[in-house]
C-alpha cells in the first residue's frame, strides 16, 4: 500500500538542521503516526513521502518555505506584561502556547522591558532547513473517526 491521501502512515524520523545537530527524533519511541493529506506534517514532509511504502527509508532536504517559513519581524508583538497570567515566569527565552487567529502557536519571550513584553511568534524552527531522515513503518487506510477527527487514534488519544 502506498502512502496517499487518507492514509495513516507510520514513521520513524530524526530531525536535524543544517548544522547537522539532531532537533528531534522519533529514535527510542514510539513511531509516529499521521493522516496523510491533512497537514499533519509540515508540506515538505508530506511531499516527500507521497507514494512511498512500507520498509522505504528516505534522506530528505526541506527548506524553510516548505517547513516552518521565513521568519517575519512582523510577527514580534509588543504585549503588556498584565496579559500574562503568572508574572513571575515571563522572562528572555520562555516559550509558551499562544491563541492566535490562526490557531495555537509557540511564541517566546525575546525581551523584557517594565511593563513591555516583546513576544516573537515566529515557529521556533523558521528560518531553518530541515534534514529529516524517515524510515516508512506501516501504511494502513485510516478510519472514518480518524478521518472526520484529522488525526490518528491509538494509545495516545483518549475519547
Ligand atoms: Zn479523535
Amino acid at each position: 500500500m502506498k502512502i496517499s491521501k487518507k492514509k495513516v502512515g507510520v514513521i520513524h524520523y530524526t530531525l536535524k538542521n543544517d548544522k547537522g545537530v539532531v532537533l528531534d527524533s522519533s529514535d527510542g519511541q514510539k513511531p509516529l503516526s499521521y493522516i496523510h493529506g491533512m497537514k499533519n506534517l509540515i508540506p515538505g514532509m508530506e511531499k516527500a513521502l507521497e507514494g512511498k511504502v512500507a520498509g522505504d527509508k528516505l534522506d530528505i532536504v526541506i527548506p524553510p518555505e516548505e517547513a516552518y517559513g521565513i521568519r517575519s519581524e512582523k510577527l514580534v508583538n509588543d504585549v503588556p506584561i498584565a496579559n500574562f497570567p503568572e508574572k513571575e515566569h515571563v522572562k528572555v527565552g520562555v516559550q509558551f502556547q499562544a491563541n492566535t487567529p490562526e490557531g495555537p502557536k509557540v511564541a517566546t519571550v525575546i525581551k523584557v522591558e517594565g511593563e513591555t513584553v516583546s513576544v516573537d511568534f515566529n515557529h521556533p524552527l523558521a528560518d531553518e532547513t530541515l534534514h529529516f531522515s524517515i524510515e516508512i513503518i506501516e501504511v494502513r487506510d485510516a478510519t472514518e473517526d480518524e478521518i472526520s477527527h484529522g488525526h490518528v487514534h491509538g494509545d495516545g488519544c483518549n475519547h
